[in-house]
């Protein structure tokens, strides 16, 4: 039970396409080990999320002290938060942390356009950006353009302006962009693009998968390059998995 622990707060989604399930699938296929804090219980099946509750965040916040505090935690992953509670109770909590690596994956809504966060907008954003201080911000497009507070992400290099707003680094997820999905790594000292040709199915949990891989290979001591190098490869794996069902 030595392996490196990679502390995941994130919504349980029951029917494992998305959420705390895929997160523990990606910890656990990259080597490391996940700790599972569940922010939101949502209803949802293999085709659509229904409706969900936050979870109790004074309870979320003491769940994940006492596993930093007992557990070899080595980096933190972010999925949905439900609402801006988790993010004002854990923020403190991982303010202590900060030297973890942590990724953010804002979660606002389902592929389903289910909603996932009860709040307005404005609040989404703060939640998401104050967990995301000195974090990797792994967004798509339409959560870069929520969080920066534009209607639509007509140009993908604006998402480095997320740096601005506290992110350590940002990787846009480029699936929803015409063309052949390119990735954008922008970091204070440059952008690098990550690009392959596009696999030709809708799966869920991509996003999930992506960012606890991540976490994962940044728990394992990867440099960040070779973090998201890992965690692409691992979605596309998942993602040729259901070409062939
Ligand atoms: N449910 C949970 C708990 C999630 O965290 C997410 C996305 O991160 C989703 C559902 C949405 O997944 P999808 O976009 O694949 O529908």
């Amino acid at each position: 039970m030595s392996r490196p622990c990679v502390l995941v707060l994130a919504g349980l989604d029951p029917s494992g396409g998305a959420g705390l399930l895929a997160d523990a699938e990606a910890v656990r296929a990259t080597g490391a080990r996940p700790l599972c804090v569940a922010t939101a219980l949502t209803v949802q099946t293999t085709r659509a999320a229904r409706r969900f509750t936050p979870v109790d965040a004074a309870l979320v916040a003491e769940s994940a002290r006492a596993l930093l505090e007992e557990e070899d935690v080595r980096a933190v992953k972010i999925g949905m938060i439900g609402g801006p509670a988790v993010a004002d109770a854990v923020a403190p909590l991982l303010e202590r942390h900060r030297r973890l690596p942590r990724v953010v994956d804002p979660v606002l809504a389902a592929s389903s356009s289910a909603s996932l966060f009860d709040g307005p907008l404005p609040a989404a954003r703060n939640a998401y950006l104050r967990l995301a201080s000195g974090a990797l911000l792994t967004p798509n497009a339409p959560e870069a353009a929520a969080l920066l507070g534009i209607e639509r992400l007509d140009d993908p290099l604006a998402a480095a302006a997320l740096l601005g707003k506290g992110a350590g680094a940002v990787l846009l997820k480029g699936g929803h962009l015409p063309g052949n999905p390119t990735d954008f790594l922008f970091r204070p000292e440059g952008t690098e693009r990550f690009s392959e040709p596009r696999i030709p199915v809708t799966a869920r949990g991509t996003g999930c998968r992506l960012a606890s891989g991540v976490a994962a290979g940044l728990a394992l001591g990867m440099p960040l390059r070779e973090a998201i190098v890992a965690a692409r490869a691992l979605v596309r794996e998942y993602l040729q998995s259901h070409l062939s069902v």
